[in-house]
């Protein structure tokens, strides 16, 4: 039987352990918990015409909420920083990126973004640039910007340049040999384009799995955002970082779910969007 000052001394050393175990746990830039929240935009224009356009007022007030609540926006390079030589993100830091290129965000959202000189990463489709498809059942608008304007956005020190590929392609619609060509592809493109190195990657819908995350690091990419984490951030968390969705339902002036999914970024359930993609999980493994 133990006595009781070594019963004491035991205890001491585990909570030592235990807490400086966690404590680690929680440094580590594998957890969610080391990155700052990020923020998923897609268009921004006056009418929205589908659920994942965000309306020029909402946006705007999205962005001054932000700087009157004392949050920062990052540049990639602050966020990459961060993440690689390990540093604390500013308290209150956020890193704003918007997905497909659509025209709006030349037209629309870099103006605001300039007013407020907030940074901004923006993901685009190679072969969509300069593109307009037909309007959809919905009437919903989507064009997107040349390349003339990807090139005068990259040449602003607030704004960095990212990929989503080439074609936007869901992966069980090619083999893994055309998603590596699309990766690597886009990002040589974009490279010769701005004359600056193309960092980060997006994965379309932001669906990925093990080896898709393996392809984005061959490609040599230093960042990849996704949507959620998927559960699978114990393999490359850097190459799928999750982001939180802005489309029509943070807009309609709905600020408490943008503050509550900014502030609870850290926690949000992964589960609902492991459901979201069982569907392609499992057609896109039965391909291979
Ligand atoms: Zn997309």
């Amino acid at each position: 039987m133990l006595l009781r000052m070594e019963k004491i001394f035991l205890l001491i050393i585990f909570t030592c352990v235990f807490t400086n175990y966690a404590f680690c746990e929680e440094l580590s830039p594998l957890k969610r918990t080391a990155f700052a929240p990020v923020l998923m935009y897609h268009d921004i224009r006056p009418q929205v015409s589908n659920n994942f356009d965000v309306s020029t007022e909402d946006f705007k007030k999205q962005l001054d909420w932000l700087m009157n609540n004392g949050y920062q926006t990052l540049s990639l390079d602050t966020y990459i920083d961060c993440v690689l030589n390990k540093k604390s993100f500013p308290e209150k830091s956020v890193l704003i990126t918007f997905d497909d290129g659509y025209s709006g965000i030349y037209e629309y959202a870099a103006p605001e973004l300039r007013k407020r000189n907030m940074h901004a990463v923006f993901f685009v489709i190679r072969d969509l640039l300069g593109t307009e498809l037909p309007p959809d059942e919905h009437k919903a608008k989507y064009d997107y910007v040349t390349k003339e304007q990807v090139k005068a956005l990259s040449t602003d020190p607030l704004f960095s340049i990212g990929s989503h590929t080439n074609t936007h392609s869901m992966p069980h619609q090619l083999t893994l040999l055309q998603l590596a060509n699309e990766y690597f592809e886009s990002k040589k493109y974009i490279e010769e384009l701005t004359g600056k190195p193309c960092k980060a990657f997006a994965f379309p819908v932001g669906y990925y799995d093990k080896d898709l995350l393996k392809l984005v690091k061959k490609a040599d990419y230093v960042l990849a955002f996704s949507v959620s984490d998927l559960g699978l951030l114990d393999q490359e968390a850097r190459y799928s970082i999750p982001r939180i969705y802005m489309g029509v339902v943070m807009g309609q002036e709905n600020m408490k779910l943008f503050k509550y999914s900014l502030e609870n970024y850290h926690k949000l359930p992964k589960k609902i969007f492991a459901e979201r993609f069982k569907w392609l999980d499992q057609y896109w493994k039965q391909k291979r």
